[in-house]
């Protein structure tokens, strides 16, 4: 595929000494909130953010094309050791929720695909065996877990209940002796179409609760996964459905922890902070290569970045970069305070992926026509924002739950 760079050509402006100036770098950390990590934080973000640069944004746009996930940057990935980040003990990467959020972000920042596939793994479906399996549980997933090598779905949605699961999920799980059977569809669950370890939510139909299950998924009878096609965002993530026929899961599988819907809730507002983490990244990705563009790109003679209009736009993209940082990183303080409710991590999750859709559409107005070619970077983040901005809770359900802190009424149904 083509680079951003071979169509554009640049004429730098002038010193009055007839030199030409360098015009400035795209940076998308303008407030500098790399200063409030640590040297040690620091370092694995940089790690983070090298590879990125250097392993997936050369490769990612082909993958993103073709609808296909990038297998053999796996034995790479696993060496940058993030699995479990934000988790203690058990083989986990460990670290603070402000660390978990710069590494997010960083990943986003070059692909929200690759991101989405970290957090579904290291953060829906560790984060479910960290939060609601025994000591037991967790001494045996998730170190494999933590190395990347067994790899982890997270199964909530089903092709007839997204927003409503909390009250609705169809697909039951039935005690005999010392197993469950479990039986209904799952629909969107990214990674499924190949990974190990599938944490499967069904309704106990005995006391109508909804319990957590770890299935072997690759070696378990009865469970089929088909992929959803013709995606037009987050092409490089595999979402699958699944079905679950009669599917036999030993007690020693269920989420030991995990009673109630309320326990399902909490791995959410985990992975909803995430993703009001990738969803700043994506903006700064899109920010970073749209200012590239501007700087490089001539009309009338001119680099488009020196018209007026154009810099507005650049402006405002910015802005939006910077408010979504700087709330981030006074959730993460409250996140490592203990503070975080799902009402803080709703209100980041929907203004973050609404920000970043109103960001990437002005980075592909900017780039012309090239902004609808996926070579350039802008169009991949430009449609996988559409996804982060309906996946884990759409932006109705996340003010719902924001109505229902600030006023004391819910209004879901
Ligand atoms: C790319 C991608 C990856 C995903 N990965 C996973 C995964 O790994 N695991 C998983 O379990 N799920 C996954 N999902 C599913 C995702 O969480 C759901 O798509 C999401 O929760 C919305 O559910 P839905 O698509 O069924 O939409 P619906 O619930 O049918 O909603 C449709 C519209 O109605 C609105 N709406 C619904 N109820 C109300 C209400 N009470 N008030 C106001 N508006 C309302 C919604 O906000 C939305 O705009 C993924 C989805 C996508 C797109």
């Amino acid at each position: 595929m083509a680079t951003a760079t071979t169509t554009t050509g640049v004429a730098p402006a002038k010193k009055p000494n007839g030199q030409r100036k360098p015009l400035p770098a795209p940076n998308s950390d303008f407030y500098e909130l790399k200063d409030v990590l640590t040297a040690d934080e620091l370092a694995v973000v940089k790690k983070v953010r090298t590879y990125m640069e250097a392993k997936v944004a050369p490769i990612i746009n082909k993958y993103w094309a073709d609808d296909e996930f990038p297998f053999e940057l796996l034995p790479s990935f696993k060496e940058l050791g993030i699995g479990g980040l934000g988790f203690e003990g058990y083989g986990c990467a460990g670290g603070s929720q402000k660390l978990f959020g710069f590494v997010a972000m960083d990943l986003a920042r070059v692909d929200a695909s690759i991101g989405t596939f970290f957090g579904v793994h290291s953060g829906l479906a560790m984060g479910s065996i960290y939060l609601d399996g025994s000591e037991e549980q967790k001494q045996k997933w998730l170190p494999p877990m933590a190395r990347f090598e067994k790899i982890g779905c997270f199964g909530l949605t089903e092709p007839l209940v997204g927003s409503g699961a909390s009250g609705g999920l169809t697909t039951t799980a039935k005690r005999e002796g010392d197993s469950w059977i479990l039986n209904g569809q799952k629909r969107w669950i990214g990674n499924s179409t190949w990974c190990d370890l599938s944490i499967i939510w069904a309704r106990d139909v005995a006391d109508h609760q909804v319990k957590g299950f770890i299935v072997e998924n690759k070696t378990t009878p009865g469970f089929s996964v088909e992929k959803i096609e013709h995606k037009i965002a987050l092409k490089v993530v595999q979402n699958g459905q699944i079905t679950l026929k009669d599917v036999r899961v030993p007690e020693a599988n269920r989420l030991q922890a995990g009673n109630s819907f309320r326990d399902t809730a909490r791995v959410l507002r985990m992975t909803r902070y995430m993703v009001g983490w990738a969803s700043t990244g994506v903006q700064m990705g899109a920010f970073e290569a749209t200012l590239k563009y501007a700087q490089e790109r001539l009309q009338f003679g001119k680099p488009i970045a020196s018209f007026q209009m154009v810099q507005d736009l650049l402006a405002k993209m910015l802005a939006n970069v910077t408010a979504c940082q700087c709330l981030m990183v006074r959730l993460a303080q409250m996140d490592d305070d203990g503070k975080l409710g799902d009402q803080h991590a709703a209100l980041a999750k929907a203004f973050c992926t609404a920000k970043s859709r109103e960001t990437v559409s002005w980075g592909r107005e900017l780039l012309g026509g090239n902004g609808i070619v996926a070579d350039y970077n802008v169009a991949r983040f430009f449609a996988d924002a559409e996804a982060l901005y309906s996946y884990e809770g759409t932006y109705q359900m996340q003010n719902l739950i924001v109505g229902k802190a600030i006023t004391g009424l819910g209004a879901f149904v």
